[in-house]
């Protein structure tokens, strides 16, 4: 029996960890998690997992959950909060494996946290790699901890990558569904409204992921995060646009062969994957191969998703133009989700914040959450100056 922590727990990618607990309940037992505020996801989860640590977001939902669990008369779930909250769930002495899944860099600490208490590491917060993937990757090799990909392109270019050596992969091909907006013309970019964005053809997730993948910054974060994981500059990950997204990505090796790894849009198997490897145990999620009539891959179009180009840009210029890259995308998101500032302010607000970052590499996860914050306060004040606001922002 597996015992694992599920930092995300209420999210989309909590939720599917939870369904293969469900299913594998000889193999995986969720004994701690952490939630963001929802404290009626987190009673219900408390009620039917009976976790020995769970944490909320704040104080006052803590003392809620606690109220509402002794009311109910469960007991023996200890309910803790905040960051504090969040890193002692990840590093909790019972536990084997962490499922990384918290969105954004609010999962930073708590992943750090776990690579440095030598846990196995599930991971899905690609946020995390991307403001601070030098580090986490070097305290991983320090500590001998494995860093399992949960993201579906990641997680198939790992098992891609068990076809050949680190040295005789010439490439890796993420595979991009190109998003609801694949073949809307540019001059209908300006007035994508967010009801449009957040519907995505193949994949249903959390909000600001739905989003990220319409403006193609998702793809952009995936790039930086495999540069990451398998230690590739950017230039040797490529993406290719495959609106099937059945094929979820390729490693081209020098001898020519291209492997590819092709399953259901199910994010239960990389969950699977993760938690069981180096094993495959045997599942349901299968993918019926003779329904399959044909797979599209085309190259992605820069100028109609410059999020993609900006990642790129990113990636060579370092470590605090990937920290802005994502903040500055967390703050655009947000606004723009707020009808603050139309879809392609969000591209120009973080073209405009990566101007204004200058160039450092940050030592410390510390380093990296204050570059975080001063890259957040540009960006806020960007989209305030009303640069970005105007009506007539087009490509
Ligand atoms: P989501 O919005 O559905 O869930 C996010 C989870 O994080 C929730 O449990 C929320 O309560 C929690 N959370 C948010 N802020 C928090 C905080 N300050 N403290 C503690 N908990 C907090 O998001 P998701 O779609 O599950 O995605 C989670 C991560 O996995 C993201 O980094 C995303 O990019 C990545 N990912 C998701 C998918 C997918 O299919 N959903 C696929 C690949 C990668
Ligand atoms: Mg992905």
């Amino acid at each position: 029996m597996k015992k694992i922590a599920i930092l995300g727990s209420t999210g989309s990618i909590g939720a599917s960890t939870l369904s293969i607990c469900e299913s594998f309940p000889d193999r995986y037992l969720p004994v701690a998690l952490a939630a963001g505020s929802n404290v009626d996801a987190a009673f219900e989860q408390a009620k039917r997992w009976r976790p020995t640590l769970l944490s909320i977001a704040t104080e006052a939902h803590a003392a809620e959950l606690r109220a509402r669990l002794k009311s109910a008369d469960i007991p023996g779930v200890e309910v803790v909060w905040g960051t504090a909250g969040t890193v002692a769930v990840a590093t909790h002495p019972e536990i084997e494996f962490v499922v990384s899944a918290i969105v954004g860099v609010a999962g930073l600490e708590a992943t750090y946290a776990a690579v440095q208490a030598g846990k196995t590491i599930g991971l899905a917060n690609k946020e995390c790699l991307v403001a601070a993937g030098d580090l986490i990757i070097a305290a991983a090799r320090e500590k001998g901890v494995a860093l399992l990909p949960i993201d579906s392109e990641h997680n198939a270019v790992h098992q891609c990558m068990r076809g050949g050596a680190p040295a005789e992969v010439k490439q890796v091909w993420l595979t991009a569904s190109g998003g609801p907006f694949r073949n809307t013309p540019a001059a209908d970019f300006a007035g994508i409204t967010p009801a449009q964005a957040l519907k995505h053809p193949t994949w249903v997730m959390g909000q600001r992921i739905t989003i990220d993948s319409a403006t193609m910054m998702n793809k952009g974060f995936e790039v930086i995060e495999a540069c990451r994981l398998f230690d590739l500059p950017a230039a040797q990950v490529r993406v290719t646009v495959h609106p099937q997204s059945t094929v979820h990505s390729l490693v081209e090796f020098i001898d020519g062969s291209i492997l590819a790894q092709i399953s259901v849009t199910d994010m239960r198997l990389p969950i699977l994957y993760a938690l069981a490897y180096p094993e495959r145990p045997k599942s349901d999620l299968t993918f019926d191969l003779s329904l399959l009539s044909h797979l599209d891959f085309s190259q992605p179009d820069l100028a109609r998703f410059p999020c993609l180009r900006l990642a790129y840009e990113a990636a060579d210029a370092g470590p605090s133009a990937c920290i802005a890259l994502n903040a500055a995308d967390e703050i655009a998101v947000a606004a723009f989700l707020s009808h603050e500032i139309p879809f392609l302010g969000i591209p120009r607000t973080i073209e405009r914040v990566l101007e204004l970052t200058p160039a450092a590499r940050p030592a410390s996860i510390s380093e990296v959450l204050a570059a975080d914050r001063m890259a957040r306060t540009v960006a806020r004040e960007v989209i305030a100056s009303h640069s970005i606001t105007e009506a007539h922002v087009s490509l």
